[in-house]
């Protein structure tokens, strides 16, 4: 649908320790959490069946952290 999606943290990248910003689909054909460099070496670009780009929403990571439970 969209192309890029809003989440609370970001994955880690399937490919290397740094944090994702991306969740498509690679080359080899399958799908990944990819960070930029990773993106563009094996992503196949954004859009329906593609990929979406990762958007850290802050305002989220702020509601959500609570003290406890
Ligand atoms: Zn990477």
């Amino acid at each position: 649908m969209g192309r890029q999606v809003i989440v609370a943290e970001l994955p880690k990248c399937d490919f290397c320790s740094s944090k994702a910003a991306y969740d498509g689909k690679t080359r080899f054909g399958t799908w990944a959490n990819m960070c930029e460099y990773h993106f563009v070496q094996h992503g196949i670009g954004l859009g329906t069946g593609k990929g979406q780009r990762l958007v850290l929403d802050e305002k989220q990571k702020t509601l959500t952290r609570r003290g406890g439970d």
